[in-house]
């Protein structure tokens, strides 16, 4: 399919089967472009179901080498391991992973060429890079090998999912450069006869953009929509409010935002499918998502280690998560801080058999907090109920340039009045308490960031936790 300038699909006059492309094209063109894609894809979907000390042991093996090259051909961590007294020896077990110091973005930035790898030559690696959204751009290495593991775990959680090679899906996506692995929007035979997705771009979202969302899925009808949070369920109010009930999805992936509490039950009920909360990123792609239980987030751990770290300064019970990237040699991540906080909560369980770890709920970025001047941090999910009952609201932000005040941005429902600013202010009073000033303004509208995210809390004053930075 086409991308006219609106975001919007044309539909091609033909239609090959999902199951030929299935078994037979998307087969062949993997083994060209993605030689090690199907070995991947065997030992991802076996590793599963190991035992959970095998799958430790895996992840160790793969550890060591991960550390073992990084020491001996990417000059930064050999700088650092020696500074801290350290050889690649002396992480034996996952806690000695502990020893190694925190990789942060700064760090990246700042030493990017002493990150790389000299013992992958260049054609075996491309660049990538983040979009910036909520901090600053990053660019980075990935193996081309990596790439092919990286398809072989999403396809494996999307199966979670019941979204398979060659089904049609619908994908409520940022902007066009952040689409996928790819600079620009695939060209049109590979959304045809390949990756099958239905891009609905998310960066411009207005109610006559959603109208042809609505047109363009009640031609192919897909089964699957793999969207930013937040975008789909602006897009189940947007059918709610219009009396749009023809579209439904069996299965609803989401990513890249926030699943705010109450969100899921909007979208389960408009949309009449599951919804499958998947958390991932450009550096690493898929970290963790839910499986057909939905008891919590399996890690994607044959190809990660994921840390959650208890820091000073955060808010209770949570912790900084750290990742590790077991598998790509070019720009070796160890020990990475992404910049989100999750619960420290390790006491899960998932009655689906899989070994893969489960992760904390993940709260959010780590500017997605309001700060108070005595060092005091609030989740911005935490708000997100605060307007959740008052009919005269319609959407709100929160926006903080410097601890001593906040400005909550209102996009006003029916009947809104200076009596529904003292209910807000009434409401955020046990949270700011006498430490921050509030200022509530009115907006016809709260736009995205430039890539399509929606930020319900906008720390701008720093991009990172104080604690973490100073690693
Ligand atoms: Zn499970």
């Amino acid at each position: 399919m086409k991308n006219n300038s609106k975001g919007s699909p044309t539909p091609m006059p033909f239609e090959l089967t999902g199951a030929v492309v299935r078994h037979l094209i998307h087969p062949l063109w993997a083994k060209l472009a993605h030689p090690t894609y199907a070995r991947y894809l065997r030992e991802f979907e076996r590793d599963q179901y190991l035992h959970p000390d095998d799958l430790r042991k895996l992840q160790m093996l793969r550890l060591r080498k991960q550390l073992i090259d990084a020491y001996r051909y990417v000059p930064f961590y050999r700088h650092r391991m020696t500074e801290a007294g350290l050889t690649p020896l002396d992480i034996q077990t996952h806690e000695d992973l502990r020893l190694l110091p925190v990789l942060t973005k700064r760090n990246i930035q700042d030493h990017h060429d002493l990150l790389v790898s000299s013992n992958v030559p260049p054609r075996k690696r491309e660049q990538n890079q983040t979009g910036g959204s909520t901090g600053s751009p990053l660019q980075f290495y990935v193996d081309r090998e990596r790439f092919d593991s990286r398809m072989a775990s999403t396809v494996r959680h999307n199966a979670w999912a019941g979204l398979r090679i060659g089904d049609w899906h619908a994908q409520l996506w940022g902007s066009r450069y952040d689409l996928g692995d790819e600079p620009d929007p695939a060209p049109l035979w590979r959304q045809q006869f390949l990756y099958r997705n239905i891009c609905l771009h998310t960066a411009d979202v207005t109610e006559e953009s959603m109208m042809r969302y609505v047109d363009v899925l009640r031609k192919y009808r897909p089964r699957s929509m793999v969207s930013y949070a937040q975008s789909a369920v602006r897009f189940a109010e947007f059918c709610t409010a219009n009396n749009i009930r023809d579209i439904t999805f069996d299965s609803m992936i989401v990513s890249a935002e926030m699943l705010l509490p109450g969100k899921r039950q909007i979208l389960e009920e408009t949309f009449r499918g599951k919804v499958f909360n998947r958390y991932g990123c450009r550096e690493v792609s898929v970290i963790a998502s839910e499986c057909e239980f939905h008891s919590g987030l399996h890690v994607n751990a044959d190809a990660l280690i994921v840390e959650v770290e208890a820091a000073p300064n955060l808010p209770s019970g949570m912790g900084r998560v750290l990742v590790t990237d077991l598998l790509n040699r070019s720009m070796p991540l160890i020990r990475y801080e992404i910049g989100d906080l999750a619960s420290l909560d390790t006491d899960m369980r998932c009655p689906c058999g899989r070994s893969l770890p489960l992760i904390g709920n993940i709260q959010g970025r780590t500017s997605d907090f309001l700060r108070l001047p005595s060092g005091r941090m609030i989740a911005g999910p935490s708000l997100a109920l605060l307007a959740a009952d008052m009919r005269d609201v319609r959407q709100v932000q929160f926006i903080q340039s410097n601890p001593e005040h906040v400005t909550l941005k209102v996009v006003a429902g029916n009947g809104y009045s200076q009596r529904t600013e003292e209910e807000l202010r009434r409401r955020m009073q046990p949270y700011l308490e006498k430490e921050s000033r509030l200022t509530i303004v009115t907006a016809d509208s709260i736009p995205s960031e430039p890539s399509g995210k929606y930020r319900f809390v906008k720390n701008t004053e720093d991009t990172e936790v104080p604690a973490a930075a100073s690693r």
